[in-house]
């Protein structure tokens, strides 16, 4: 592999694979959509998050210095991905009968108790929406002088008229895009134009939102997309390398955050943009809304390692969407489990200096052509089937590991939260008996 050869990654906005340029030699400026925490993550969220975790740590691998940032939207985020319904938090406030910042710290811990369970690793800065709101503010009040926003019916709105690159992202036009959206024209009459969004709410949306904050415009919240661009543009500043999400985030979350930001700003924003593809159960898109609710925990009551989802998620490409069953979950914690034993029994032996070169060299490439994680972990197979060392072998599958980070080489078990592990499980169980004895 060429020593100036630059990884190949698939780009949303040009729709094709092209090379990665970064604004700064050498650094990474990345920014990933955080969960909602109005409910556990399903395994199909946790697999976006898998993907941006091995997406980070082999752009380590291949000697970027990374800095992530991710949002947790505990305010905001509308039952309707454009300005329909109610605000989620609103909705698990109700549920269960807790306090909005109460659902998020709960949702939050399980949040990161899966992560923890599937080795993702936790983001440089995890920041909730609502430590931000000053930041929403400044950019709402910019976007107003400079006529990119307009007041009406006591909330403040994205002009989208004013942006000609708006369908840039998704590259759909707008009679496609209308499908989209036409529940919140319908029931937002305030809309100058069909693809404007909320940046600000005031009462008119909902007076019982109980998370309120004092702005020019009245006392309210912020609208969901404005909490992304506010968030990343005050911890990696004005221009980003690399934003991540899953592909249902391209319309309207991404769209409209780059139509804010780049009017914020008054230049380009970020160069690449990462989506994920979706986990799909056997009727389609897995979501929290349908169906088992299948999380980690769940799984691992089952009786499956959640490594072994880690395994089947690398097995497949970041942007294509996977169907998940238990058949292929089967087959991957019995291949995964076989090949852990198979590098446990691998002896710490003499290192060949030059065939571990030649096979970091491979991995590299792996990662350089479209983090193709499916051949990374073919390379385990060849490292243990090559003629060299066991301590070669050991050395090897041991940096190979810090990108897959499947634990091949580690004997004892993850300190995980047990308790919230248990809690979780038992909760979601009381809720499907109440929910089938409509007894809520
Ligand atoms: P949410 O917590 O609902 O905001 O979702 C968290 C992340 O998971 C977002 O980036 C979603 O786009 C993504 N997501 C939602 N459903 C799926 C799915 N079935 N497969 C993969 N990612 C998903
Ligand atoms: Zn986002």
């Amino acid at each position: 592999m060429a020593g100036d050869e630059r990884m190949k990654i698939y780009n949303t906005l040009t729709k094709k694979v092209e090379e990665f340029i970064p604004n700064e030699e050498g650094k990474v400026k990345m920014y990933t959509c955080g969960p909602t925490v109005y409910h556990y993550a399903h395994i199909g969220n946790l697999r976006t998050y898998i993907s941006e975790d091995i997406l980070e740590k082999g752009l380590r691998f291949i000697g970027y210095d990374v800095e992530r940032v991710m949002n947790i939207t505990d305010v905001g985020h509308l039952v309707g991905d454009g300005d329909s319904g109610e605000d989620k938090m609103l909705v698990a406030s109700k549920r269960e009968h807790k306090s909005s910042m109460e659902i998020a710290k709960y949702y939050t811990d399980c949040f990161f108790n899966d992560c923890m369970m599937l080795n993702i690793k936790k983001p440089d800065v995890v920041s909730p929406a609502t430590a931000n709101i000053e930041m929403y503010i400044k950019m709402i009040q910019k976007l107003l002088d400079t006529g990119y926003a307009y007041i009406a019916e006591g909330n403040v709105y994205y002009d989208t008229s004013k942006f000609p690159n708006y369908y840039e992202l998704s590259g759909r036009n707008s009679e496609d895009l209308m499908v989209a959206v036409r529940e919140d024209i319908e029931h937002d009459t305030a809309k100058r134009n069909p693809f404007d969004f909320g940046l600000w709410f005031t009462n008119s949306k909902f007076n019982n939102q109980e998370l309120q904050w004092d702005s020019p415009w009245g006392r309210g919240y912020p609208g969901w997309h404005i909490e992304c661009s506010g968030i990343s543009i005050k911890y990696l500043g004005e221009k980003l390398d690399i934003h991540c999400g899953a592909e249902d985030a391209i319309f309207p979350h991404h769209t409209n955050e780059i139509a804010q930001s780049e009017a914020y700003l008054g230049h380009k924003w970020c160069n690449y943009w990462v989506h994920l593809g979706f986990l799909n159960d056997e009727s389609g898109k897995m979501s929290k809304s349908k169906g088992e609710f299948l999380t980690v925990s769940l799984l691992k009551e089952k009786g499956y390692d959640p490594l072994s989802y880690r395994y089947l998620c690398l097995n497949s490409y970041y942007h294509s969407q996977l169907t998940f069953s238990y058949d292929i979950l089967d087959g991957a914690q019995n291949a995964y489990f076989k090949l852990k034993a198979k590098v446990l029994k691998l002896e710490d032996n003499e290192v060949d200096k030059d065939k571990y070169d030649l096979y970091i060299d491979k991995f590299k490439e792996a990662i350089h052509n479209d983090l193709n994680s499916s051949n990374m972990l073919t390379l385990v197979y060849d490292v243990l089937k090559e003629d060299m060392s066991d301590g070669t072998k050991l050395a090897i599958i041991k940096e190979y590991d810090k990108v897959l980070s499947l634990d091949l080489t580690v004997k004892e078990e993850k300190n995980v939260d047990e308790d919230l592990d248990k809690e979780i499980n038992e909760k979601i169980l009381l809720r499907k008996k109440a929910k089938e004895n409509k007894d809520f």
